[in-house]
Protein backbone atom coordinates (compact mmCIF):
# COMPACT_ATOMS: atom_id res chain seq x y z
CA UNK A 1 0.00 0.00 0.00
CA UNK A 2 1.07 3.02 -1.25
CA UNK A 3 2.21 5.98 1.26
CA UNK A 4 3.08 8.65 -1.36
CA UNK A 5 2.26 9.50 -4.69
CA UNK A 6 5.32 8.79 -6.85
CA UNK A 7 6.16 9.69 -10.09
CA UNK A 8 5.69 5.72 -11.12
CA UNK A 9 2.36 5.32 -9.80
CA UNK A 10 0.98 8.85 -11.29
CA UNK A 11 1.88 7.14 -14.69
CA UNK A 12 0.14 4.12 -13.33
CA UNK A 13 -3.23 6.21 -12.30
CA UNK A 14 -2.77 8.42 -15.72
CA UNK A 15 -2.05 4.53 -17.62
CA UNK A 16 -5.68 3.84 -15.30
CA UNK A 17 -7.58 6.29 -16.50
CA UNK A 18 -7.25 6.19 -20.19
CA UNK A 19 -7.74 2.50 -20.19
CA UNK A 20 -11.05 3.39 -18.49
CA UNK A 21 -12.16 6.00 -20.53
CA UNK A 22 -11.02 3.69 -23.75
CA UNK A 23 -13.04 0.64 -22.69
CA UNK A 24 -16.43 3.09 -21.18
CA UNK A 25 -15.91 5.21 -24.27
CA UNK A 26 -19.16 4.21 -25.90
CA UNK A 27 -20.79 4.83 -22.52
CA UNK A 28 -19.77 8.05 -22.01
CA UNK A 29 -20.27 9.18 -25.61
CA UNK A 30 -24.17 7.38 -25.10
CA UNK A 31 -24.15 9.97 -21.60
CA UNK A 32 -23.09 12.83 -24.04
CA UNK A 33 -25.46 11.79 -26.52
CA UNK A 34 -28.51 12.29 -24.33
CA UNK A 35 -27.76 15.45 -23.04
CA UNK A 36 -24.94 16.86 -25.60
CA UNK A 37 -23.30 16.60 -28.45
CA UNK A 38 -22.58 12.50 -28.48
CA UNK A 39 -18.55 13.46 -28.25
CA UNK A 40 -17.47 12.99 -24.30
CA UNK A 41 -16.36 9.37 -24.78
CA UNK A 42 -13.96 10.08 -28.18
CA UNK A 43 -12.85 13.69 -26.89
CA UNK A 44 -11.38 11.65 -23.56
CA UNK A 45 -10.63 8.69 -25.17
CA UNK A 46 -8.47 10.70 -27.79
CA UNK A 47 -6.90 13.14 -24.75
CA UNK A 48 -5.63 10.23 -22.62
CA UNK A 49 -4.14 8.60 -25.81
CA UNK A 50 -2.34 10.92 -26.62
CA UNK A 51 -1.13 11.81 -22.64
CA UNK A 52 0.22 8.39 -22.13
CA UNK A 53 1.53 8.56 -25.34
CA UNK A 54 3.44 11.63 -24.19
CA UNK A 55 4.17 10.38 -20.21
CA UNK A 56 5.63 7.31 -21.97
CA UNK A 57 7.99 8.96 -24.32
CA UNK A 58 9.45 11.37 -21.96
CA UNK A 59 11.38 10.51 -18.35
CA UNK A 60 10.15 13.42 -16.58
CA UNK A 61 12.05 14.25 -13.14
CA UNK A 62 9.37 15.61 -11.38
CA UNK A 63 5.55 15.59 -10.78
CA UNK A 64 5.13 19.52 -12.04
CA UNK A 65 7.05 18.60 -14.99
CA UNK A 66 4.98 15.83 -15.79
CA UNK A 67 1.44 16.74 -14.99
CA UNK A 68 1.80 20.01 -16.56
CA UNK A 69 2.98 18.36 -19.98
CA UNK A 70 -0.16 16.25 -19.22
CA UNK A 71 -2.56 19.75 -18.82
CA UNK A 72 -0.98 21.05 -22.43
CA UNK A 73 -1.56 17.87 -23.97
CA UNK A 74 -5.18 17.71 -22.90
CA UNK A 75 -5.86 21.43 -23.95
CA UNK A 76 -4.14 20.72 -27.52
CA UNK A 77 -5.44 17.35 -28.43
CA UNK A 78 -9.13 17.88 -27.05
CA UNK A 79 -11.42 19.93 -29.15
CA UNK A 80 -14.44 20.14 -26.73
CA UNK A 81 -15.22 21.79 -23.24
CA UNK A 82 -13.50 18.56 -21.14
CA UNK A 83 -10.16 19.20 -23.13
CA UNK A 84 -9.36 22.65 -21.17
CA UNK A 85 -11.45 22.21 -17.94
CA UNK A 86 -9.38 18.47 -17.25
CA UNK A 87 -6.43 20.09 -18.91
CA UNK A 88 -6.63 22.95 -16.32
CA UNK A 89 -7.05 20.36 -13.46
CA UNK A 90 -3.71 18.58 -14.53
CA UNK A 91 -1.84 22.00 -14.80
CA UNK A 92 -3.03 23.35 -11.66
CA UNK A 93 -2.22 20.08 -9.81
CA UNK A 94 1.43 20.16 -11.29
CA UNK A 95 1.51 23.55 -10.54
CA UNK A 96 0.56 22.77 -6.76
CA UNK A 97 2.59 19.43 -6.08
CA UNK A 98 5.86 21.12 -7.38
CA UNK A 99 9.13 19.97 -8.45
CA UNK A 100 9.29 16.96 -6.43
CA UNK A 101 9.08 13.46 -7.41
CA UNK A 102 6.34 12.37 -4.71
CA UNK A 103 3.99 13.96 -2.52
CA UNK A 104 2.57 12.47 0.25
CA UNK A 105 -1.81 11.78 1.42
CA UNK A 106 -2.24 15.58 2.75
CA UNK A 107 -0.12 16.79 -0.15
CA UNK A 108 -2.12 15.05 -2.71
CA UNK A 109 -5.30 16.54 -1.04
CA UNK A 110 -3.97 20.07 -1.60
CA UNK A 111 -2.62 19.23 -5.40
CA UNK A 112 -6.47 17.72 -6.43
CA UNK A 113 -7.80 20.88 -4.39
CA UNK A 114 -5.56 22.97 -6.74
CA UNK A 115 -6.98 21.25 -9.55
CA UNK A 116 -10.63 21.54 -8.75
CA UNK A 117 -9.87 25.43 -8.20
CA UNK A 118 -8.49 25.57 -11.97
CA UNK A 119 -11.92 24.06 -13.20
CA UNK A 120 -14.22 25.88 -11.03
CA UNK A 121 -11.96 28.87 -12.32
CA UNK A 122 -12.17 28.27 -16.32
CA UNK A 123 -15.80 26.97 -16.09
CA UNK A 124 -17.39 28.45 -13.03
CA UNK A 125 -19.47 25.80 -12.24
CA UNK A 126 -20.85 25.82 -9.01
CA UNK A 127 -22.04 22.25 -6.75
CA UNK A 128 -25.42 21.24 -8.26
CA UNK A 129 -25.08 22.36 -11.55
CA UNK A 130 -24.86 19.04 -13.04
CA UNK A 131 -21.03 18.80 -14.45
CA UNK A 132 -17.74 16.88 -13.49
CA UNK A 133 -17.64 19.58 -10.25
CA UNK A 134 -20.47 17.33 -8.66
CA UNK A 135 -18.20 14.00 -8.65
CA UNK A 136 -15.12 15.53 -8.16
CA UNK A 137 -16.12 18.16 -5.16
CA UNK A 138 -17.72 15.67 -3.16
CA UNK A 139 -14.44 12.81 -4.08
CA UNK A 140 -12.00 15.88 -2.56
CA UNK A 141 -14.57 16.35 0.95
CA UNK A 142 -14.53 12.40 1.41
CA UNK A 143 -10.47 12.56 0.74
CA UNK A 144 -9.90 15.17 3.12
CA UNK A 145 -12.64 13.27 5.77
CA UNK A 146 -10.85 10.25 5.80
CA UNK A 147 -7.30 12.04 6.24
CA UNK A 148 -8.74 13.61 8.95
CA UNK A 149 -10.16 10.29 10.52
CA UNK A 150 -6.41 9.52 10.62
CA UNK A 151 -6.78 7.10 7.26
CA UNK A 152 -3.72 6.93 4.61
CA UNK A 153 -3.71 7.53 1.45
CA UNK A 154 -5.02 4.30 -0.33
CA UNK A 155 -8.31 4.51 2.45
CA UNK A 156 -8.77 8.40 1.47
CA UNK A 157 -8.56 7.26 -2.47
CA UNK A 158 -11.14 4.52 -1.97
CA UNK A 159 -13.11 7.24 -0.02
CA UNK A 160 -13.06 9.72 -2.91
CA UNK A 161 -13.56 7.25 -5.50
CA UNK A 162 -16.90 5.98 -3.78
CA UNK A 163 -17.99 9.93 -3.16
CA UNK A 164 -16.86 10.88 -6.96
CA UNK A 165 -19.09 7.57 -8.30
CA UNK A 166 -22.15 8.51 -5.69
CA UNK A 167 -21.57 12.02 -7.12
CA UNK A 168 -22.37 10.86 -10.46
CA UNK A 169 -25.27 9.25 -9.85
CA UNK A 170 -26.44 12.21 -8.42
CA UNK A 171 -25.92 14.55 -11.20
CA UNK A 172 -29.20 12.52 -12.58
CA UNK A 173 -32.11 14.57 -11.24
CA UNK A 174 -30.15 17.60 -12.09
CA UNK A 175 -30.89 20.42 -14.30
CA UNK A 176 -27.75 21.32 -16.28
CA UNK A 177 -26.62 24.62 -15.72
CA UNK A 178 -23.41 24.81 -17.67
CA UNK A 179 -22.08 23.49 -21.11
CA UNK A 180 -23.68 22.28 -23.44
CA UNK A 181 -26.62 20.52 -21.37
CA UNK A 182 -27.73 23.85 -20.13
CA UNK A 183 -29.56 24.46 -23.87
CA UNK A 184 -31.61 21.80 -22.92
CA UNK A 185 -32.76 23.33 -19.77
CA UNK A 186 -35.41 21.14 -18.20
CA UNK A 187 -34.87 18.35 -20.56
CA UNK A 188 -31.30 17.35 -19.30
CA UNK A 189 -33.52 15.77 -15.89
CA UNK A 190 -32.84 12.07 -16.18
CA UNK A 191 -29.89 11.60 -17.15
CA UNK A 192 -26.17 11.41 -15.81
CA UNK A 193 -23.86 13.81 -16.26
CA UNK A 194 -21.09 12.39 -18.68
CA UNK A 195 -18.27 14.68 -17.53
CA UNK A 196 -19.31 13.54 -13.73
CA UNK A 197 -19.33 10.24 -15.03
CA UNK A 198 -15.44 10.31 -16.67
CA UNK A 199 -14.70 12.07 -13.28
CA UNK A 200 -15.78 9.06 -11.30
CA UNK A 201 -13.62 7.19 -13.62
CA UNK A 202 -10.06 9.27 -12.69
CA UNK A 203 -10.77 8.85 -9.32
CA UNK A 204 -12.14 4.84 -9.10
CA UNK A 205 -7.96 4.84 -11.09
CA UNK A 206 -6.58 6.94 -8.58
CA UNK A 207 -7.82 4.78 -5.72
CA UNK A 208 -6.64 1.58 -7.58
CA UNK A 209 -3.03 2.99 -8.29
CA UNK A 210 -2.48 3.50 -4.83
CA UNK A 211 -3.67 0.46 -3.30
P1 LIG B 1 -18.48 19.48 -25.10
O1 LIG B 1 -19.57 19.77 -24.13
O2 LIG B 1 -17.76 20.70 -25.58
O3 LIG B 1 -18.96 18.60 -26.23
P2 LIG B 1 -17.46 17.16 -23.73
O4 LIG B 1 -18.66 16.46 -24.26
O5 LIG B 1 -16.16 16.45 -23.94
O6 LIG B 1 -17.36 18.63 -24.29
O7 LIG B 1 -17.60 17.36 -22.15
C1 LIG B 1 -18.85 17.64 -21.59
C2 LIG B 1 -18.69 17.69 -20.07
O8 LIG B 1 -17.91 18.81 -19.70
C3 LIG B 1 -20.00 17.87 -19.34
O9 LIG B 1 -20.64 16.63 -19.14
C4 LIG B 1 -19.60 18.54 -18.05
O10 LIG B 1 -19.29 17.60 -17.03
C5 LIG B 1 -18.33 19.25 -18.42
N1 LIG B 1 -18.53 20.69 -18.47
C6 LIG B 1 -19.03 21.43 -19.48
N2 LIG B 1 -19.04 22.73 -19.16
C7 LIG B 1 -18.53 22.82 -17.90
C8 LIG B 1 -18.25 23.89 -16.99
N3 LIG B 1 -18.52 25.16 -17.33
N4 LIG B 1 -17.71 23.59 -15.79
C9 LIG B 1 -17.44 22.31 -15.45
N5 LIG B 1 -17.67 21.26 -16.26
C10 LIG B 1 -18.21 21.51 -17.46
MG1 LIG C 1 -19.83 16.76 -25.87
Amino acid sequence: MADQLTLDIAKDWLARFGTAVQEHKAHLTELDSAIGDADHGSNMARGMTAVNDAVAGSAPAALDEMFKSVGMTLVSSVGGASGPLYGTFFLRFGVAAGETDSIDAAGLLATLQAGLGGITDRGKAEAGDKTMVDAMAPALDAFAASLADGGGLADAARAAATAAAEGRDATAPLVARKGRASYLGERSVGHVDPGAASTAMLFEALAASVT
